[in-house]
Protein backbone atom coordinates (compact mmCIF):
# COMPACT_ATOMS: atom_id res chain seq x y z
CA UNK A 1 0.00 0.00 0.00
CA UNK A 2 1.29 3.56 -1.51
CA UNK A 3 2.36 6.10 1.80
CA UNK A 4 -0.84 8.39 0.45
CA UNK A 5 -3.33 5.23 0.87
CA UNK A 6 -1.90 4.54 4.24
CA UNK A 7 -2.81 8.32 5.13
CA UNK A 8 -5.91 8.49 2.95
CA UNK A 9 -7.54 5.39 4.83
CA UNK A 10 -6.53 6.74 8.00
CA UNK A 11 -8.37 9.67 7.43
CA UNK A 12 -11.31 7.80 6.51
CA UNK A 13 -11.65 5.86 9.76
CA UNK A 14 -11.43 9.08 11.44
CA UNK A 15 -13.97 10.64 9.40
CA UNK A 16 -16.61 7.32 10.27
CA UNK A 17 -15.20 7.41 13.60
CA UNK A 18 -14.93 10.62 15.17
CA UNK A 19 -16.77 13.21 12.89
CA UNK A 20 -19.35 11.64 11.00
CA UNK A 21 -21.73 10.49 14.20
CA UNK A 22 -21.31 14.19 15.72
CA UNK A 23 -21.00 16.26 12.38
CA UNK A 24 -24.91 17.45 12.30
CA UNK A 25 -25.84 18.11 15.97
CA UNK A 26 -22.76 20.35 16.21
CA UNK A 27 -23.36 21.98 13.33
CA UNK A 28 -26.76 22.74 14.34
CA UNK A 29 -25.41 24.09 17.07
CA UNK A 30 -22.87 25.76 15.71
CA UNK A 31 -20.68 24.34 18.58
CA UNK A 32 -17.01 23.88 18.01
CA UNK A 33 -15.96 20.89 17.74
CA UNK A 34 -12.99 20.17 20.21
CA UNK A 35 -12.61 16.70 20.29
CA UNK A 36 -12.38 16.48 16.77
CA UNK A 37 -9.60 19.17 16.65
CA UNK A 38 -8.08 16.80 19.44
CA UNK A 39 -7.90 13.72 16.71
CA UNK A 40 -7.14 15.72 13.93
CA UNK A 41 -3.71 16.84 15.57
CA UNK A 42 -2.94 13.35 16.40
CA UNK A 43 -3.47 12.38 12.96
CA UNK A 44 -0.72 15.57 12.15
CA UNK A 45 -3.19 17.31 9.83
CA UNK A 46 -2.59 20.27 11.34
CA UNK A 47 1.14 19.73 9.73
CA UNK A 48 -0.10 18.28 6.54
CA UNK A 49 1.12 20.35 3.85
CA UNK A 50 4.17 21.47 6.32
CA UNK A 51 7.76 19.95 5.70
CA UNK A 52 9.14 16.89 7.42
CA UNK A 53 12.28 19.37 8.95
CA UNK A 54 9.54 21.12 10.82
CA UNK A 55 7.38 17.98 12.43
CA UNK A 56 5.07 18.19 9.14
CA UNK A 57 3.52 15.25 7.32
CA UNK A 58 5.36 17.16 4.63
CA UNK A 59 2.07 16.18 1.94
CA UNK A 60 1.91 17.17 -1.84
CA UNK A 61 -0.89 19.57 -2.48
CA UNK A 62 -2.53 16.03 -4.95
CA UNK A 63 -2.51 14.44 -1.41
CA UNK A 64 -3.79 17.48 0.64
CA UNK A 65 -6.55 17.69 -2.00
CA UNK A 66 -7.75 13.99 -1.72
CA UNK A 67 -8.01 14.66 2.29
CA UNK A 68 -9.62 18.15 2.13
CA UNK A 69 -12.19 16.14 -0.53
CA UNK A 70 -12.78 13.51 2.27
CA UNK A 71 -13.59 15.43 4.90
CA UNK A 72 -15.79 18.17 3.10
CA UNK A 73 -17.89 15.34 1.77
CA UNK A 74 -18.46 14.67 6.00
CA UNK A 75 -18.45 17.64 7.28
CA UNK A 76 -17.04 20.65 5.29
CA UNK A 77 -16.25 23.37 8.27
CA UNK A 78 -14.10 20.30 9.75
CA UNK A 79 -11.94 21.55 6.76
CA UNK A 80 -12.00 25.06 7.48
CA UNK A 81 -9.99 24.46 10.84
CA UNK A 82 -6.88 23.25 9.30
CA UNK A 83 -7.42 24.72 5.24
CA UNK A 84 -6.47 28.30 6.64
CA UNK A 85 -4.37 27.22 9.00
CA UNK A 86 -2.45 25.88 6.48
CA UNK A 87 -2.55 28.78 4.47
CA UNK A 88 -0.98 31.15 6.83
CA UNK A 89 1.86 28.34 7.07
CA UNK A 90 2.84 27.83 3.42
CA UNK A 91 3.08 31.80 3.80
CA UNK A 92 5.56 31.50 6.46
CA UNK A 93 7.59 28.08 4.97
CA UNK A 94 8.04 30.29 2.06
CA UNK A 95 8.53 33.71 2.93
CA UNK A 96 9.85 33.58 6.47
CA UNK A 97 12.95 34.54 8.17
CA UNK A 98 14.79 30.79 8.99
CA UNK A 99 14.79 32.06 12.32
CA UNK A 100 11.01 32.58 12.29
CA UNK A 101 10.17 29.57 10.74
CA UNK A 102 12.17 27.55 13.77
CA UNK A 103 10.01 29.44 16.15
CA UNK A 104 6.39 28.74 14.79
CA UNK A 105 6.85 26.13 12.43
CA UNK A 106 6.82 23.11 14.85
CA UNK A 107 4.13 24.09 17.12
CA UNK A 108 1.98 25.01 14.09
CA UNK A 109 2.14 21.75 13.20
CA UNK A 110 1.32 19.81 15.98
CA UNK A 111 -1.75 22.33 16.15
CA UNK A 112 -0.65 23.76 19.13
CA UNK A 113 -0.46 26.87 17.54
CA UNK A 114 -3.51 27.10 15.33
CA UNK A 115 -5.13 30.22 13.42
CA UNK A 116 -5.51 31.32 9.89
CA UNK A 117 -5.37 34.71 7.62
CA UNK A 118 -6.80 37.82 8.01
CA UNK A 119 -7.08 39.86 4.78
CA UNK A 120 -10.31 41.23 4.63
CA UNK A 121 -12.15 43.94 6.81
CA UNK A 122 -15.43 45.64 7.08
CA UNK A 123 -15.01 47.64 4.23
CA UNK A 124 -12.88 45.46 1.78
CA UNK A 125 -12.40 42.03 0.60
CA UNK A 126 -11.76 41.46 -3.25
CA UNK A 127 -10.01 45.16 -3.20
CA UNK A 128 -7.07 44.36 -0.66
CA UNK A 129 -5.04 46.95 -1.22
CA UNK A 130 -7.58 49.05 -0.12
CA UNK A 131 -7.04 47.36 3.78
CA UNK A 132 -6.93 50.35 6.59
CA UNK A 133 -5.27 48.12 9.20
CA UNK A 134 -2.04 49.71 9.85
CA UNK A 135 1.61 48.36 11.96
CA UNK A 136 3.39 51.41 12.82
CA UNK A 137 7.09 50.82 13.97
CA UNK A 138 7.94 51.32 17.63
CA UNK A 139 11.23 50.30 18.56
CA UNK A 140 11.99 46.43 18.29
CA UNK A 141 7.82 45.67 17.84
CA UNK A 142 5.13 47.11 15.41
CA UNK A 143 1.49 48.19 16.68
CA UNK A 144 -1.24 46.79 15.10
CA UNK A 145 -4.07 49.30 14.84
CA UNK A 146 -7.49 48.25 12.90
CA UNK A 147 -10.22 45.60 12.15
CA UNK A 148 -10.42 42.53 10.38
CA UNK A 149 -13.92 40.68 9.12
CA UNK A 150 -14.82 37.39 8.33
CA UNK A 151 -11.38 35.65 10.06
CA UNK A 152 -11.75 31.95 10.71
CA UNK A 153 -10.19 30.61 13.72
CA UNK A 154 -9.88 34.10 15.04
CA UNK A 155 -11.63 32.70 18.51
CA UNK A 156 -10.78 29.39 18.84
CA UNK A 157 -7.63 29.75 17.34
CA UNK A 158 -4.01 31.57 18.73
CA UNK A 159 -2.55 33.53 16.22
CA UNK A 160 -2.92 35.09 12.75
CA UNK A 161 -1.40 36.28 9.92
CA UNK A 162 -2.65 39.83 9.29
CA UNK A 163 -2.42 41.41 6.19
CA UNK A 164 -1.37 45.42 7.71
CA UNK A 165 -0.22 48.53 6.17
CA UNK A 166 2.85 49.60 7.10
CA UNK A 167 3.24 52.93 5.03
CA UNK A 168 0.05 54.04 4.30
CA UNK A 169 1.39 56.21 1.66
CA UNK A 170 3.16 54.05 -0.55
CA UNK A 171 2.34 53.50 -4.29
CA UNK A 172 1.91 51.20 -6.07
CA UNK A 173 -0.44 50.70 -2.76
CA UNK A 174 0.70 46.75 -2.43
CA UNK A 175 4.30 47.94 -1.68
CA UNK A 176 3.52 49.01 1.38
CA UNK A 177 1.62 46.07 2.43
CA UNK A 178 2.56 43.60 5.35
CA UNK A 179 2.44 40.12 6.77
CA UNK A 180 2.72 39.80 10.60
CA UNK A 181 1.97 37.03 12.69
CA UNK A 182 0.09 37.98 15.26
CA UNK A 183 -0.27 35.95 18.46
CA UNK A 184 -3.50 36.76 20.84
CA UNK A 185 -2.58 38.87 23.42
CA UNK A 186 -4.01 42.48 24.97
CA UNK A 187 -5.76 44.47 23.09
CA UNK A 188 -6.94 41.55 19.75
CA UNK A 189 -10.88 41.24 20.87
CA UNK A 190 -12.40 38.65 18.44
CA UNK A 191 -15.87 38.36 18.37
CA UNK A 192 -18.09 35.07 16.16
CA UNK A 193 -20.19 36.07 13.91
CA UNK A 194 -23.08 34.11 12.82
CA UNK A 195 -23.23 32.41 9.02
CA UNK A 196 -26.01 30.76 7.33
CA UNK A 197 -23.80 27.15 7.34
CA UNK A 198 -20.07 27.01 7.67
CA UNK A 199 -21.00 26.72 11.34
CA UNK A 200 -19.34 25.02 14.22
CA UNK A 201 -16.27 26.79 12.86
CA UNK A 202 -15.68 29.84 14.35
CA UNK A 203 -15.64 33.63 12.29
CA UNK A 204 -15.17 36.50 13.80
CA UNK A 205 -14.67 40.25 13.71
CA UNK A 206 -11.51 40.70 15.28
CA UNK A 207 -10.50 43.87 16.46
CA UNK A 208 -6.60 44.72 17.18
CA UNK A 209 -6.27 48.55 19.65
CA UNK A 210 -3.02 48.88 19.96
CA UNK A 211 -1.34 45.12 20.08
CA UNK A 212 2.15 44.66 19.86
CA UNK A 213 4.06 42.36 18.23
CA UNK A 214 8.06 42.24 18.10
CA UNK A 215 8.83 43.01 14.57
CA UNK A 216 10.96 39.81 14.10
CA UNK A 217 7.08 38.07 13.42
CA UNK A 218 7.04 40.11 10.41
CA UNK A 219 6.86 37.85 7.28
CA UNK A 220 9.84 38.17 5.02
CA UNK A 221 13.36 40.20 5.25
CA UNK A 222 11.40 43.84 4.76
CA UNK A 223 8.48 44.90 5.02
CA UNK A 224 6.42 45.57 1.46
CA UNK A 225 6.01 42.21 -0.03
CA UNK A 226 2.44 41.30 2.11
CA UNK A 227 0.37 41.29 -0.57
CA UNK A 228 2.58 38.73 -3.18
CA UNK A 229 3.46 36.65 -0.06
CA UNK A 230 -0.15 36.49 0.56
CA UNK A 231 -1.48 35.81 -2.98
CA UNK A 232 1.00 32.98 -3.41
CA UNK A 233 -0.45 31.11 -0.24
CA UNK A 234 -3.50 31.38 -1.97
CA UNK A 235 -2.91 29.28 -4.85
CA UNK A 236 -2.97 26.75 -2.06
CA UNK A 237 -6.07 28.11 -0.52
CA UNK A 238 -8.22 27.83 -3.62
CA UNK A 239 -6.62 24.45 -4.77
CA UNK A 240 -8.50 23.64 -1.27
CA UNK A 241 -11.75 25.32 -1.73
CA UNK A 242 -11.88 23.01 -5.15
CA UNK A 243 -11.46 20.11 -3.08
CA UNK A 244 -14.16 21.32 -0.18
CA UNK A 245 -16.41 22.18 -3.43
CA UNK A 246 -15.74 18.49 -4.85
CA UNK A 247 -16.12 17.25 -1.67
CA UNK A 248 -20.03 18.92 -1.18
CA UNK A 249 -20.66 17.93 -4.63
CA UNK A 250 -20.05 14.20 -4.21
CA UNK A 251 -21.92 13.76 -0.81
CA UNK A 252 -24.78 15.98 -2.63
CA UNK A 253 -24.82 13.46 -5.14
CA UNK A 254 -24.02 10.31 -2.91
CA UNK A 255 -26.99 11.15 -0.93
CA UNK A 256 -29.24 11.89 -3.91
CA UNK A 257 -28.33 8.47 -5.45
CA UNK A 258 -29.53 6.77 -2.51
CA UNK A 259 -32.46 8.57 -2.38
CA UNK A 260 -33.89 7.97 -5.78
CA UNK A 261 -33.46 4.19 -5.15
CA UNK A 262 -35.84 4.36 -2.03
CA UNK A 263 -38.81 6.97 -3.37
CA UNK A 264 -41.07 5.94 -5.12
CA UNK A 265 -43.51 7.49 -7.00
CA UNK A 266 -46.16 6.53 -9.77
CA UNK A 267 -45.11 2.94 -8.74
CA UNK A 268 -41.23 2.51 -9.00
CA UNK A 269 -38.23 4.54 -7.64
CA UNK A 270 -37.71 7.84 -8.77
CA UNK A 271 -34.43 6.87 -10.43
CA UNK A 272 -36.11 5.53 -12.75
CA UNK A 273 -38.03 8.41 -14.19
CA UNK A 274 -35.34 9.75 -17.05
CA UNK A 275 -35.75 13.31 -15.16
CA UNK A 276 -33.86 12.34 -11.82
CA UNK A 277 -31.68 10.41 -14.30
CA UNK A 278 -30.63 13.18 -16.26
CA UNK A 279 -29.60 15.40 -12.90
CA UNK A 280 -28.06 12.38 -11.10
CA UNK A 281 -26.04 12.14 -14.42
CA UNK A 282 -24.75 15.82 -14.58
CA UNK A 283 -24.23 16.14 -11.21
CA UNK A 284 -21.48 12.99 -11.23
CA UNK A 285 -20.28 14.48 -14.48
CA UNK A 286 -19.44 17.50 -12.39
CA UNK A 287 -17.87 15.69 -9.67
CA UNK A 288 -15.46 13.91 -11.61
CA UNK A 289 -14.58 17.18 -13.71
CA UNK A 290 -13.87 19.10 -10.66
CA UNK A 291 -11.92 16.79 -9.52
CA UNK A 292 -10.00 16.13 -12.49
CA UNK A 293 -9.62 20.48 -12.08
CA UNK A 294 -8.11 20.36 -8.64
CA UNK A 295 -5.73 17.53 -9.39
CA UNK A 296 -4.25 19.13 -12.24
CA UNK A 297 -3.74 22.43 -10.02
CA UNK A 298 -2.26 20.79 -7.24
CA UNK A 299 -0.02 19.09 -9.23
CA UNK A 300 1.06 22.28 -11.04
CA UNK A 301 1.39 24.00 -7.19
CA UNK A 302 3.58 20.89 -6.49
CA UNK A 303 5.77 21.43 -9.64
CA UNK A 304 6.29 24.73 -8.30
CA UNK A 305 6.17 28.10 -10.32
CA UNK A 306 3.01 29.93 -10.89
CA UNK A 307 -0.28 27.61 -10.98
CA UNK A 308 -3.06 30.87 -10.78
CA UNK A 309 -4.81 30.03 -13.80
CA UNK A 310 -5.13 26.26 -12.92
CA UNK A 311 -6.08 27.03 -9.34
CA UNK A 312 -9.00 29.62 -10.33
CA UNK A 313 -10.44 26.95 -12.79
CA UNK A 314 -10.37 24.48 -9.99
CA UNK A 315 -11.89 26.92 -7.66
CA UNK A 316 -14.28 28.18 -9.98
CA UNK A 317 -15.50 24.80 -11.69
CA UNK A 318 -15.53 23.22 -8.41
CA UNK A 319 -17.35 25.24 -6.50
CA UNK A 320 -20.10 26.11 -9.06
CA UNK A 321 -20.59 22.11 -8.89
CA UNK A 322 -20.89 22.18 -5.37
CA UNK A 323 -23.54 25.38 -5.28
CA UNK A 324 -25.29 22.85 -8.27
CA UNK A 325 -25.47 19.62 -6.55
CA UNK A 326 -26.69 20.91 -3.54
CA UNK A 327 -29.66 22.54 -5.57
CA UNK A 328 -30.48 19.14 -7.45
CA UNK A 329 -29.86 16.77 -4.27
CA UNK A 330 -32.61 19.28 -2.41
CA UNK A 331 -34.77 18.85 -5.70
CA UNK A 332 -34.38 15.34 -5.71
CA UNK A 333 -35.22 15.10 -1.90
CA UNK A 334 -38.67 17.09 -2.44
CA UNK A 335 -39.43 17.99 1.18
CA UNK A 336 -37.62 16.05 3.37
CA UNK A 337 -34.99 17.68 1.52
CA UNK A 338 -35.79 21.38 3.24
CA UNK A 339 -35.51 19.68 7.03
CA UNK A 340 -32.75 19.85 9.13
CA UNK A 341 -33.32 16.28 9.59
CA UNK A 342 -31.35 15.99 6.13
CA UNK A 343 -27.83 16.32 5.30
CA UNK A 344 -29.10 17.59 2.11
CA UNK A 345 -30.08 21.15 3.55
CA UNK A 346 -26.68 21.47 4.87
CA UNK A 347 -24.72 21.45 1.92
CA UNK A 348 -27.33 23.82 0.89
CA UNK A 349 -26.65 26.04 3.47
CA UNK A 350 -22.20 24.88 3.10
CA UNK A 351 -22.00 25.31 -0.18
CA UNK A 352 -22.96 29.19 -1.18
CA UNK A 353 -19.44 30.26 1.00
CA UNK A 354 -17.30 28.79 -1.59
CA UNK A 355 -18.16 30.74 -4.66
CA UNK A 356 -17.52 33.91 -2.25
CA UNK A 357 -14.70 32.82 0.04
CA UNK A 358 -10.49 32.36 -1.19
CA UNK A 359 -11.91 35.31 -4.09
CA UNK A 360 -15.05 35.43 -5.65
CA UNK A 361 -15.95 33.70 -8.64
CA UNK A 362 -16.61 36.43 -10.18
CA UNK A 363 -12.50 37.31 -8.98
CA UNK A 364 -11.30 33.68 -10.36
CA UNK A 365 -13.06 34.45 -13.45
CA UNK A 366 -10.59 37.92 -13.79
CA UNK A 367 -7.31 36.47 -12.91
CA UNK A 368 -8.05 33.11 -15.56
CA UNK A 369 -9.07 35.50 -18.03
CA UNK A 370 -5.97 37.83 -17.27
CA UNK A 371 -3.81 34.85 -17.22
CA UNK A 372 -4.96 33.87 -20.67
CA UNK A 373 -3.97 36.96 -22.02
CA UNK A 374 -1.08 36.61 -20.95
CA UNK A 375 0.36 33.55 -21.31
CA UNK A 376 -1.14 33.78 -25.01
CA UNK A 377 -1.89 29.89 -25.22
CA UNK A 378 -4.90 27.43 -23.07
C1 LIG B 1 -17.72 32.17 6.27
C2 LIG B 1 -16.64 33.05 5.76
C3 LIG B 1 -15.33 32.84 6.16
C4 LIG B 1 -14.32 33.71 5.73
N1 LIG B 1 -13.04 33.52 6.21
C5 LIG B 1 -12.11 34.47 5.92
C6 LIG B 1 -10.81 34.39 6.52
O1 LIG B 1 -10.49 33.45 7.26
N2 LIG B 1 -9.92 35.38 6.27
C7 LIG B 1 -10.23 36.43 5.44
O2 LIG B 1 -9.37 37.29 5.26
N3 LIG B 1 -11.45 36.53 4.86
C8 LIG B 1 -12.39 35.58 5.07
N4 LIG B 1 -13.63 35.67 4.50
C9 LIG B 1 -13.93 36.81 3.62
C10 LIG B 1 -13.92 36.46 2.15
O3 LIG B 1 -12.62 36.14 1.72
C11 LIG B 1 -14.50 37.68 1.41
O4 LIG B 1 -15.88 37.71 1.71
C12 LIG B 1 -14.28 37.63 -0.08
O5 LIG B 1 -12.93 37.85 -0.38
C13 LIG B 1 -15.12 38.70 -0.82
O6 LIG B 1 -14.96 39.95 -0.25
P1 LIG B 1 -16.26 40.82 0.16
O7 LIG B 1 -17.19 39.95 0.90
O8 LIG B 1 -15.75 42.04 0.82
O9 LIG B 1 -16.95 41.18 -1.22
P2 LIG B 1 -16.62 42.45 -2.15
O10 LIG B 1 -15.18 42.52 -2.44
O11 LIG B 1 -17.26 43.64 -1.55
O12 LIG B 1 -17.41 42.04 -3.47
C14 LIG B 1 -18.83 42.18 -3.59
C15 LIG B 1 -19.24 41.62 -4.96
O13 LIG B 1 -18.61 42.40 -6.00
C16 LIG B 1 -17.86 41.51 -6.85
N5 LIG B 1 -16.65 42.21 -7.30
C17 LIG B 1 -15.73 42.85 -6.54
N6 LIG B 1 -14.77 43.37 -7.31
C18 LIG B 1 -15.05 43.02 -8.59
C19 LIG B 1 -14.42 43.26 -9.86
N7 LIG B 1 -13.28 43.92 -9.98
N8 LIG B 1 -15.03 42.76 -10.98
C20 LIG B 1 -16.18 42.06 -10.88
N9 LIG B 1 -16.81 41.80 -9.72
C21 LIG B 1 -16.26 42.29 -8.59
C22 LIG B 1 -17.53 40.30 -5.99
O14 LIG B 1 -17.25 39.15 -6.80
C23 LIG B 1 -18.83 40.17 -5.19
O15 LIG B 1 -19.79 39.53 -5.98
C24 LIG B 1 -14.64 34.78 4.86
C25 LIG B 1 -15.96 34.97 4.41
C26 LIG B 1 -16.96 34.12 4.86
C27 LIG B 1 -18.37 34.36 4.39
Amino acid sequence: MSDEQIILDAVDKFLAKDVKPYARDLELADEYPTDIVEKMKALGLFGATIGHQYGGLGLSAATYAKIVERVSAVWMSVSGIFNSHLIMCAAIEKFAHPSTKETFLPRLATGELRGGIALTEPDCGTDLQAIRTRADRCGDDYLINGTKQWITNAVQGNILAVLVKTDAQAQPRHRGMSLLLVEKSAGYVATKLSKLGYRGVDTAEVVFADVRVPATNLIGERPGRGLQQILAGLALGRINVAARGVGVARAALEASLEYAKVRTTFGQPIGQHQAIQIKLADMATKVEAGRLLTQNAAQAYDRGGRCDMEAGMAKLFATEAAMHNANEALRIHGAYGYSPDNEVERYYRDAPLLVVGEGTNELQRIIIARQLLERGEV
